[in-house]
């Protein structure tokens, strides 16, 4: 079966070239080379995230740094927005990690403002705030500048963010918003196989850890800082993956942070044109993503149907996520994708569907 160019939102399409750096010649974790790859991938994450922090390496997927940041974090009592998929999990995790989490939930498609978490957090108590900037299952993309600026007025609050689908598509400041720990997978706007999580750690939350008894093992924050103070991991990482992110992170440092996220909202401006003209957005106007869009099927059609037929072409998008499943469906234009990829995309499924 030959392979599909994907416009999934998540994983992405990789391109050769970073599939290549993948299959290098392995080195051990505890060895020169090691530290000279993580010397110099470390300072050009901290230029991505545009942090001074600290910015660690996990080898896992996003969701064990979510699990990471509530059990460095929260000592009791945290806050979770939740507004689809993926931001309504974090608060489960914080749960089963024995917190007390309460939710600020708003209805799938719509934002979470800055306005309803100051009004949240104003009755005080909360010693942390769970944000996804970007809810890829709804292609909402939170004004998370605002959101910040309400944050940093509680300086008892751990700001903790996911940026797993807007990181290297987006740009997301994390020193000018205060962030204590931002979360981002490299299978996503970064155009990299799965299999690493990078998160920026601020001085702040590493003296929150210091007060937290029961952090875990394979996530302590403090065992972390220790191992980078000696540019290596605690336990051994993901090197082929740190290989790839280390030619990528040229390229997008390269391509320069602010135009990457404007090609990516170009991009997102061809989806959500033509989404308009055929079908309708699911995201609440003026917060769409310029990631993905999640395209409502006002048409009725069948979304599997029409990736069965995007298929035979080589190519694949994504089903709406969960209940969202066929109500909506999803086309990605993050990570390297270029215009002609997408203008070739919608002009196949206008052929595929009629339109
Ligand atoms: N956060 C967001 C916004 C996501 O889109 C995803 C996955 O798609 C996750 C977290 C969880 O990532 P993973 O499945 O890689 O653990």
């Amino acid at each position: 079966m030959p392979h599909k160019r994907l416009f999934l939102p998540g994983p992405t399409e990789v391109r050769t070239e970073n599939l290549a750096a993948l299959a290098r010649p392995q080195i051990g974790h505890r060895t020169e080379d090691f530290r000279a790859l993580y010397g110099r991938v470390i300072p050009k994450l901290q230029e991505l995230m545009e942090t001074r922090e600290k910015v660690f390496l996990f080898t896992c997927s996003s969701t064990g740094v979510w699990e990471a940041a509530i059990r460095n974090c929260v000592r009791e009592r945290v806050l979770c927005c939740m507004q689809g998929a993926f931001s309504d999990r974090w608060l489960k995790v914080a749960e089963t990690n024995g917190k007390k989490a309460e939710p600020l939930r708003v209805e799938w498609g719509k934002a979470v403002t800055a306005e309803m978490v100051d009004r949240t957090l104003a009755k005080g108590g909360y010693d942390a705030i769970t944000v996804v900037h970007n809810e890829t299952s709804t292609g909402v993309m939170n004004h998370l500048g605002e959101i910040a600026a309400v944050v940093r007025r509680y300086p008892g609050v751990a700001f903790l963010v996911d940026a797993v689908s807007s990181l290297a598509g987006a740009r997301v400041p994390v020193d000018e918003y205060g962030i204590d720990v931002c979360l981002a997978g490299i299978q996503k706007a970064f155009a990299l196989p799965a299999g690493l999580t990078v998160a920026s750690v601020s001085a702040r939350a590493l003296d929150r850890a210091r007060t937290i008894e029961n952090r875990g093992y394979y996530f302590d924050f403090l065992e972390m800082l220790k191992y980078d103070q000696r540019k290596e991991t605690p336990a051994t990482p993901a090197i082929p993956q740190i290989q790839a992110l280390d030619a990528q992170l040229d390229d997008i440092l390269a391509e320069g942070l602010e135009a990457r996220a404007a090609r990516h909202e170009m991009l997102a401006g061809i989806v959500r044109a033509w989404a308009r003209r055929h079908f309708a957005i699911f995201a609440e106007e003026g917060y769409e993503s310029g990631t993905l869009t999640c395209i409502r099927n006002t048409r009725g059609i069948s979304v599997a149907d029409l990736n069965r037929q995007l298929g035979l072409q080589w190519a694949q998008i994504s089903n709406g996520y969960g209940d969202l499943k066929e109500k909506t469906f999803r086309i990605a234009h993050m990570g390297d994708t270029q215009e002609w990829e997408i203008r070739g995309l919608l002009a196949t499924i206008d052929r595929i569907l009629g339109l």
